[in-house]
């Protein structure tokens, strides 16, 4: 099908080795627009050859590059960082016009910039240490970069993804390959636009737009890649993890799904529940990997709660990404709507379905609230991925953690509660990478260490240990000759 409105303006090739190119088979795909389902441009698609090019540039690339100083790097990081700075409303646009996420809620711009602005100046934070411990011998530990490193990020946040990996792969000195999300390939290509501005040399960041086959497979069996980023679902992260041991036995990074339970005390400030409660599930629309889409309310408390909750959740404004006023956006495309309908029809199956449903309007689900759902249903087992929450009472302490840690997940999880004893009991049995009190998703911290337990993850990412993710530890021994 022909693009029903063709962006002229928006660059659709591969940036390989400090170029745009078009893709070597002259393949494109059609990139559509999720709230008026209509296709708004073709892109170029990455086949084996197009990213085996892009991880050859990278490997080329990587001496000169490892072999600058830190401050030397930081200076493209930096200004990466001030070019994406003044290209927000663009990264914005173009993420509503292709994912459906609404211009007020992007702030991926600004994680990406000060993502740039942070690792641009960490460089020499990429230290080993010494000592004498070994007679007759100094021993030196270093930290170096491990070559090429290929970023594989999902489409619900592009920039964020993008930054949380290139920044620090970059500042601890490899050199990158990033496949985009065939979903949201848009930000990624501008980004790469702006690096070729910034003057990073030839092949130091190579971006590249295709599908998981054949070109995330390629990237993760591939031999001259040494580290692969990832962020995704659970399913791809496995196969990533396969690939990368069976080809190379690749350092790998894994940044998965979660299914964050959210847990309601009696004595907790209910207005702020409802509304912290509301926004991490409502955020994107659901499809936020720490989306709280479990909520455990007291028994006591249950029915103040869930009209609190309901009046906000049902408040959402469904409407245009562009229009500054909407709150709710579409699913990202018809895949993704589909799915969420198909655990609408488990959710009414197993349980009540109180608020929600299809918006029958460009790929729209409606802020969805399931309660009386059995613990072993798929709704509240499975990711779904939308703005889709169950809801279910509990009586105990211990039962309510055994609920919230029977899940294969443990991104993220919440207490709510005034009482200091039972938040720090509580937090401490949760499994979850990231406990928040009185607080939840999307809220983190920059400087802490962000990811999973269990199915969620392997790996931590954040400020202040992403540059361990993207060096290898050498030992050196060197033997003193005695007097
Ligand atoms: P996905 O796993 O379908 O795709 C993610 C990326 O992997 C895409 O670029 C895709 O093309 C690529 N891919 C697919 N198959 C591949 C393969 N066989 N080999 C290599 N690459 C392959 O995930 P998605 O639908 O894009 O994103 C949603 C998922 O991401 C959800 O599960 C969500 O929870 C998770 N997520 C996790 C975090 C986190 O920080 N933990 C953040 C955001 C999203």
């Amino acid at each position: 099908m022909a693009p029903a409105r063709i962006e002229k303006s928006i660059e659709t090739r591969l940036f390989i080795n400090g170029k745009f190119q078009p893709s070597i088979s002259g393949k494109t795909f059609n990139l559509t627009n999720p709230a008026t389902r209509e296709v708004i441009v073709e892109i170029h698609e990455a086949d084996e050859e197009d990213t085996n090019a892009a991880v050859a540039a990278a490997k080329a690339a990587f001496p000169a590059w490892r072999d600058l100083e830190p401050c030397d790097r930081g200076v493209y990081l930096a200004k990466f960082s001030r070019l994406i700075h003044n290209s927000l409303d663009e990264l914005a646009y173009l993420e509503a016009i292709s994912t459906g996420k609404p211009v007020s809620a992007f702030i991926d711009g600004i994680a990406a910039e000060s993502n740039f602005q942070h690792f641009a100046e960490a460089g020499y934070q990429v230290q080993g240490s010494s000592s004498l411990n070994t007679y007759n011998h100094l021993n030196i530990t270093v930290k170096q970069p491990f070559g090429v490193v290929a970023c594989i990020i999902p489409w619900n946040a592009p920039c964020i993804f993008f930054s949380n990996k290139v920044a620090p792969a970059l500042a601890a000195g490899n050199t990158v390959v990033l496949k985009s999300s065939e979903k949201a390939p848009l930000t990624s290509i501008c980004l790469a636009r702006l690096a070729a501005e910034a003057g990073f040399p030839p092949g130091v960041l190579n971006i590249i737009t295709g599908f998981g086959k054949p070109s995330g497979s390629t990237l993760s069996a591939h031999m001259d890649v040494r580290c692969i980023s990832f962020t995704g679902s659970y399913s791809t992260g496995k196969k990533i993890q396969e690939a990368a041991a069976a080809s190379n036995m690749k350092n790998v990074i894994l940044e998965l799904g979660g299914k964050s339970p959210a847990i309601i005390f009696p004595d907790a400030d209910l207005e702020d529940a409802a509304a912290a409660t509301q926004s991490s599930v409502q955020f994107l629309s659901g499809q936020m990997c720490m989306a709280n889409s479990r909520i455990y309310v007291h028994e006591s408390i249950a029915d103040k709660f869930l009209a609190l909750f309901k009046e906000k959740f049902g408040a959402a404004r469904l409407g245009d990404p562009l229009d500054r006023t909407t709150t709710h956006g579409p699913q990202v495309d018809s895949i993704q709507y589909d799915r969420v309908k198909s655990y609408l029809e488990i959710g009414q199956r197993d349980g009540i379905m109180t608020l929600g449903g299809d918006a029958k309007d460009g790929f729209y689900i409606k802020p969805t609230v399931f309660e009386n759902v059995p613990e072993d249903s798929r709704i509240t087992k499975e990711e779904v991925f939308g703005p889709v929450v169950v809801i279910n009472t509990f009586k105990t302490e211990s039962e309510v953690i055994s609920k919230a840690n029977d899940t294969e997940f443990g991104l993220y999880a919440s207490v709510f509660t005034k009482n200091i004893d039972r938040a720090i009991r509580v937090s401490k049995l949760l499994e979850a990478g990231t406990v928040g009190v009185n607080c939840t998703s999307p809220t983190t911290a920059k400087d802490m260490p962000f990811g999973g337990f269990k199915g969620s993850g392997i790996g931590r990412e954040g400020y202040r240990i992403s540059l361990e993710n993207y060096v290898e530890t050498k030992s050196i021994l060197i033997r003193v000759s005695p007097e």
